[in-house]
């Protein structure tokens, strides 16, 4: 691996020269800027640990490719244990952290393509799998940071891709040469876009024949011409802006993962570069592929946040005086009882994983649907407990310059006293840290990161074998199966 380290992460995306813009102006370099650094720490971690021997059974894999050792984040899972060890990975991170370290996009995008460009080459010969491998070869010998770029803004939600009055709504092939392709249109809410080296770009939805310039799967390096990225806002990014080290309750790593827009205005792929290209009867394979790791990885990543924001609580209690009281505790044992559900959904997705035509493990898709779907209400309730058991303390406290203050600091320092042995400086900071862990944006990734709640919903109806379960109450009520009881279910 050529990047070994955390340190040597950034100093890669300092040698690159992406075009990236964020209230108005241009970010020149993403490590060292208030706003974007956080989140390049964050993603650092997924270097360091592969550094730390105690993890490195985890956060390492050996490629089945080159039998090199590689990061996990670049590996095609090749058997159960190999998604097992991810989620733990996921989880350990999620504690380190207490955001989202963002390198599990491209992981996912990576899996999810090459399943995929097998079986397209098994049924058009055409030679995908060749191609993506002689680049995922490169990303995981120099270690590279991928972002898997699916999410298209979508115009009118009532119409498709090619009926929409502007046709770079979705991503799609604007010019076709004889050495590649050129795309236009945009991918938005991209997790860790500014701080990676490449973008893997799919397609957001299932195609059908009439959209065959939208079918595009390529590679396209972070700073090649045509592409610009802007960065989002999130809720308290100006405490993060300022480095307010206190008020910003989780200076090194930020509230959550930082998204970009994505532009690609004419974008030029060369063809080694393409992994699908117009073979539409894939696309809807691809994308609840490459759902279902996201959707398995979020039992993991957001139960590391819930163990932090247990500790959290957990802690104030303490130093509040208030740890032993019943109602405290019985709050923070269903905090733990739900962090350690959603887990379970997550270990079991990965445990009941199937190999693919390619030899590439799958997760079970119903189980890791159900596991995104209990993200959106165990993440909340976690995070409801956190907020009752805090007390209205985390979202009134004043700021560190009063704490600072020499006319007011004394006041704060009585008032916001909790036991006499704590200082109140570690008071507040937790306090920021609980009130960072629960609010705006950091909830809303919860609830709608790997898919909104109803696009789950919409897989677990449709995958929860209905009929099989109608036969089996029939044969225990003693109802004959009739021929025209298949109508019936
Ligand atoms: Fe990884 Fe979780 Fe962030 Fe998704 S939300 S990129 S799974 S840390
Ligand atoms: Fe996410």
């Amino acid at each position: 691996m050529k990047i070994k380290n955390g340190a040597e992460y950034m100093k890669s995306l300092r040698r690159l020269k992406p075009k990236i813009y964020y209230k108005g102006n241009r970010i020149e370099d993403v490590t060292r800027h208030p706003a974007t650094a956080p989140h390049v720490r964050a993603a650092a971690m997924t270097y360091a640990l592969a550094g730390k021997p105690e993890y490195r059974d985890l956060a390492t894999a050996t490629s089945h490719l080159t039998g090199r050792t590689i990061s996990r984040f670049t590996h095609v899972h090749q058997n159960i244990e190999d998604l097992i060890k991810k989620i733990k990975l996921l989880r350990v991170l999620g504690q380190k952290t207490g955001t989202c370290f963002q390198r599990c996009v491209g992981f996912d995008g990576i899996n999810a393509v090459y399943s995929v460009a097998y079986e397209i080459d098994q049924k058009y010969g055409t030679d995908y799998l060749k191609r993506f491998t002689s680049w995922l070869i490169e990303i995981q010998d120099e270690n590279r940071m991928v972002v898997g770029a699916m999410t298209d803004p979508k115009g009118d939600r009532s119409k498709g891709p090619a009926q929409q009055p502007d046709p770079d709504q979705y991503l799609h092939v604007v010019e076709r040469r004889s050495d590649g392709v050129v795309i236009r249109g945009a991918k938005l809410h991209m997790t860790g876009a500014v701080n990676s080296h490449d973008i893997l770009v799919m397609p957001t939805t299932a195609l059908d024949e009439n959209s065959t310039d939208y079918a595009i799967v390529c590679a396209v390096p972070i700073d090649a011409p045509g592409i610009t990225m802007i960065f989002g806002r999130q809720a308290g990014d100006d405490r993060r802006d300022k480095q307010e080290w206190i008020d910003s309750g989780k200076p090194r790593f930020g509230i959550v993962g930082g998204e970009a827009v994505i532009a690609f205005e004419d974008v030029f792929v060369p063809n080694e570069r393409i992994f699908m290209n117009g073979e539409t009867d894939f696309t809807g394979m691809l994308v609840y592929r490459f759902a279902a790791h996201h959707r398995a990885n979020y039992g993991a990543c957001k139960t590391g946040l819930m163990d932090v924001l247990t500790g959290a609580v957990s802690y104030l209690a303490q130093i509040q005086g208030a740890a032993k009281g019943s109602h405290i505790r019985d709050k923070v044992t269903e905090m733990i009882h739900l962090s350690e559900t959603l887990y379970s959904s997550s270990v079991a997705c990965s445990a009941e994983g199937v190999p693919t035509p390619s030899g590439a493990y799958m997760v079970d898709t119903m189980l890791a649907n159900v596991c995104k779907q209990n993200v959106t209400r165990f993440h909340f309730e976690v995070a409801r407990l956190a907020t009752d058991i805090a007390g209205g303390f985390i979202a009134t406290m004043p700021s560190q310059y009063d704490l600072k203050s020499e006319d007011v600091g004394h006041l704060v320092k009585k008032y916001f006293m909790g036991v006499s042995e704590i200082p109140v400086e570690d008071r507040i900071k937790i306090g920021r840290l609980i009130e960072a862990m629960t609010g705006g944006t950091a909830m809303v990734e919860s609830m709608h990161g790997a898919g909104s709640p109803q696009a789950q919903r919409i897989m677990i109806f449709r995958e929860g074998k209905l009929a099989e379960k109608i036969k089996l109450a029939k044969a225990l009520a003693g109802i004959p199966q009739r021929k025209k009881a298949k109508k019936d279910s």
